[in-house]
């Protein structure tokens, strides 16, 4: 799968507009500022693909890239940004439920992406129980591992796995958007779920 051939298809906003013609879908979440948009330039080896570092949770959007022709990279909006209305977090809620629920989406991979310096968050968790319900296979990315120390990277890994309990032999990627590391890594896992 040739992650350079990357595509945006368009954003959905409603179940009217999701996107469902029987190829796979990757779908990626994260929390607000955890680096999800720098994930995804970093993997398709593009500069200002996803946007970086715009307004946090303004978007109460699905953003849909088609991948090679083939598959879909599905960036879902990002949550947990403390300055968000009530009114906007159930708009969250209620788009992530008609996503989930939709017959339509084959979902074939959740990639979580988390902080490697912290404890996942209470709407990690809640994420990674919406990709646990969906019953799809989830990796788990760690993101901006550069900002730790070498020595404090196990115990972090450690951490993210009894949090979100994942299991032994399920994967988890320590990235870094900003550095490249875990890229082949990941790319590996991805092309694994998309054919
Ligand atoms: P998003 O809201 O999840 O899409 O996050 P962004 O991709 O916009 O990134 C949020 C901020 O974190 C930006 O300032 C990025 O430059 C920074 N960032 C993202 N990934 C990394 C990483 O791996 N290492 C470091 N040090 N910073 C990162």
């Amino acid at each position: 799968l040739n992650f350079g051939n990357a595509e945006f298809v368009r954003s959905a906003a409603s179940p009217s507009q999701f996107v469902r013609d029987g190829a796979p879908q990757i779908v990626f979440a994260g929390r607000s500022n955890v680096g999800k948009s720098s994930v995804i330039n970093r993997l398709l080896g593009r500069k200002n693909f996803a946007r970086v570092g715009s307004a946090p949770g303004k978007t109460s959007q699905i953003n849909y890239f088609r991948i090679d022709r083939q598959a879909y990279l599905v960036d879902l909006p990002g949550y947990g940004y403390a300055k968000v209305s009530k009114a906007e977090k159930e708009r969250w809620g209620q788009l992530m439920e008609s996503y989930f629920q939709d017959e339509g989406e084959l979902i074939t991979l959740g990639v979580l992406i988390v902080d490697a310096r912290h404890k996942p968050t209470a709407d990690d968790c809640v994420m990674c129980d919406w990709f646990r319900q969906s019953r799809c296979p989830m990796i788990v990315v760690a993101n901006k591992v550069d900002k730790l120390k070498k020595s404090e990277v196990e115990a972090n890994l450690q951490l993210i796995r009894d949090t979100l309990q994942i299991a032994e032999g399920e994967p988890m990627v320590a990235f870094s958007a900003e550095k490249g590391e875990g890229r082949e890594t990941l790319l590996r896992e991805l092309s694994l779920h998309c054919g």
